[in-house]
């Protein structure tokens, strides 16, 4: 029997403590691990043992983090990593090499638009922006060259929902992984590997965390992608010298990215999640089904509200039957569209400014998905190092704000933007 999410989210990766019995997780706050002797550790440097060796690449209470993460998305495996941004360059990493590409979204968030449009070239790699919604330009899009297509199941900050199916098919179809980033999701409204996805990342400073007290990433595998049917991932699918010619794909067969991740992702480039932070994330992720529940049913209520102010031009929150995206809603994400939107103020840039500074329940941060409600104007702040164009695909113009809603009493929200819009004029 297949237990419900409810109860996932607290029991998955939790049993009670082997050495000492404790209900809840402890924190590992440990560097290394005694082995039992040299053959033990011998054993384990060259992955015919799966344990504990150094924290760079594993540790007990992260250990624990990746099995919830990896149930909640029904995947094989999953790697935790130091940030939403560290998981990215991680699920790329396997795939990609120099001269390779990667198809991805224009609409994502902006910080994922500079890593994907500047720093990744530093490793040789380049990134393809298309419109998501036009699966001709993605499959025009693909060469030779490309590794994955990207993009998020519900983008940061416009709300636009990802056909992930039928980008899934045009990956299908190209031999290639689709990677989402199911960050404004959550495994709770959204599980792209239903949808066809191959590998699915997460900041889980946002909602998995949900109260806004840790940085850190996931990956997770969904198991199901053949790595040896072509030669374009030789990472997974060729001999490894540095494991004396072992294939990662042949040896670890569903968990092969995710031994791979560790392995080398981890040990080479340490974006390692620390035990604190597991721990911290591991508490969030138990009452996350309540959490977003309460942030789409608020930011539903919002929405409509803002939809018939008069100094608000547009919003575009999925939920609402304006948006041509609502139909998505139901395909996609049908328990809601979250609690992240965008809304445009008449007054542009000058009222957006105004308004940001008048609220006072809402804390203006470069944060989302946490208990309390946040609002930032993008263009002055997350979008500013984007080109005007750039600014707009993300749905970041100089007129418009981006609002994360908390689950507060919602009456309280309301109230706090109404006497902001008059203040914004
Ligand atoms: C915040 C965010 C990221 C980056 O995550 P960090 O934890 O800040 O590195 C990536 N994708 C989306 C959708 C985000 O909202």
């Amino acid at each position: 029997m297949t237990l419900g999410f409810e109860t996932q989210q607290i029991h998955a990766g939790a049993n009670p403590d082997p050495a000492t019995g404790a209900r809840q997780i402890p924190i590992y706050q440990t560097t290394a691990y005694c082995f039992r002797d040299a053959e033990h550790a011998a054993k384990l440097f060259n992955l015919q043992e799966v344990g504990y060796i150094y924290s760079r690449l594993t540790n007990p209470t992260v250990a624990a983090l990746q099995e919830r993460v990896a149930t909640l998305e029904g995947g094989a495996g999953a790697v935790c990593c130091s940030s939403g941004h560290a998981a990215q360059i991680m699920a790329l990493f396997p795939l990609m090499g120099p001269g390779k590409n990667v198809v991805v979204s224009t609409r994502l968030y902006g910080g994922s638009i500079t890593q994907f449009s500047q720093t990744i070239k530093r490793f040789g790699w380049t990134a393809k922006f298309v419109d998501i919604d036009d699966m001709d330009a993605i499959q025009n899009a693909i060469d030779d060259d490309t590794r994955a297509i990207f993009c998020e199941s519900i983008a940061n900050p416009g709300g636009h929902i990802a056909d992930l199916r039928a980008i899934a098919d045009v990956a299908d179809k190209a031999g290639l992984p689709l990677i989402v980033d199911n960050t404004t999701a959550t495994p709770y409204l959204c599980r792209p590997f239903e949808h066809g996805a191959t590998l699915v990342v997460h900041s889980m400073t946002k909602y998995l965390t949900g109260n806004g007290t840790v940085t850190g990433g996931v990956v997770v595998d969904s198991g199901t992608f053949d790595w040896s049917a072509s030669d374009k991932f030789p990472s997974l699918s060729a001999p490894e010298p540095a494991y004396h010619g072992m294939k990662f794909h042949e040896t670890f067969g569903a968990l092969a990215f995710t031994f791979h991740s560790i392995a080398i992702g981890l040990r080479d480039l340490g974006m390692t999640l620390n035990p604190q932070a597991a721990h911290y994330t591991l508490m969030g992720i138990e009452t996350l089904s309540l959490r977003m529940e309460r942030h789409c049913a608020n930011a539903q209520k919002v929405a409509e509200w803002l939809e018939g102010h008069d100094a608000v031009t547009g919003v575009t929150y999925a939920g609402l039957k304006s948006s041509p995206y609502y139909d998505r809603v139901a395909k996609v994400c049908p328990k809601g569209a979250s609690g992240l939107f965008t809304f445009s103020l008449k007054g542009g840039y000058e009222s957006c400014v105004k308004f940001v500074d008048a609220l006072e329940l809402f804390s203006h941060v470069a944060n989302l998905g946490d208990t309390r409600s946040l609002v930032i104007h993008p263009a002055s702040t997350t979008h500013r190092q984007l080109s005007p164009e750039q600014q707009r695909a993300a749905d970041s113009g100089p007129e418009v704000v981006r609002v994360s809603i908390g689950i507060e009493t919602v009456d309280d929200i309301i109230a706090d933007l109404d006497q902001a819009l008059t203040k914004a004029g």
